[in-house]
């Protein structure tokens, strides 16, 4: 019961900090956490914000697909959350949203490049994963088999938002975060090079102030 309630409480905090940096408006996109005690998760039904989760309304549903009694309608995210944890031990928490900027390159069918020291560390590459061969939001179908390899901790979703997955939920919302940050570096660094005529970045050839004196 404790794991329960530590766990509830951490995915409303997340979710409140998500809807707090306007990665996440209105009711779409979804999170859940893995409990320690259980073959079990906890996730956002249908049609609750981020911003209106409660210990009440949070839903607990078994890596079988067995969902304990609610009157909320599951997500219809609830599939490829179930089966992230499936495949990977080491996926404890998954935060989807449906973030501007990345959701704007998504929708482009352009990948988001990782520009940063940080996003290299912490990343390495984002996949931008295809709708469904319906033309529908992605399933654990398309999904998936991405996040099959263990190095791949980020994607985004063709026309739709993001996912980061992580050993605790503000881990995943970090990478939610970068997914963002970077896409909005991304288009800043695309226009500002468009605005001065430049096809390649032309970054500084030194590293720290000494290397710049040693090459003049
Ligand atoms: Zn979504």
């Amino acid at each position: 019961m404790e794991d329960l309630l530590e766990k509830k409480d951490a995915l409303i905090a997340t979710a409140k900090r998500c809807f707090d940096l306007r990665l996440q408006t209105n009711a779409g996109g979804n999170l859940s956490v893995r409990l320690d005690r259980a073959e079990a998760i906890v996730i956002k039904p249908s049609g609750i914000g981020f911003n209106e989760c409660t210990r009440d309304n949070l839903q607990v549903v078994h890596l079988d697909g067995t969902i304990e009694p609610s009157p909320f309608k599951p997500s219809k995210d609830l599939d490829f959350h179930l089966d992230l944890y499936r495949i990977r031990d080491d996926i404890k928490a998954v935060v989807h949203c449906h973030s501007p900027w990345a959701t704007g390159y998504a929708s482009a069918g352009i990948e988001i490049p990782c520009l940063t020291v940080q996003t290299i560390e912490k990343i390495g590459r984002m996949p931008l994963i295809p709708l469904s061969p319906q033309g529908g939001p992605q399933t654990d179908k398309e999904i998936s088999p991405v996040f099959e390899d263990p190095k791949v901790v980020a994607a985004v979703l063709a026309n739709h938002g993001t996912i980061g997955v992580g050993s605790n939920l503000i881990k995943a919302q970090y990478l939610a975060e970068i997914i963002e940050e970077t896409a909005h570096i991304a288009f800043v660094r695309d226009t500002v090079m468009l605005a001065h005529g430049k096809t390649a970045a032309d970054l500084p050839q030194y590293g720290t102030a000494a290397d710049a004196r040693a090459i003049m």
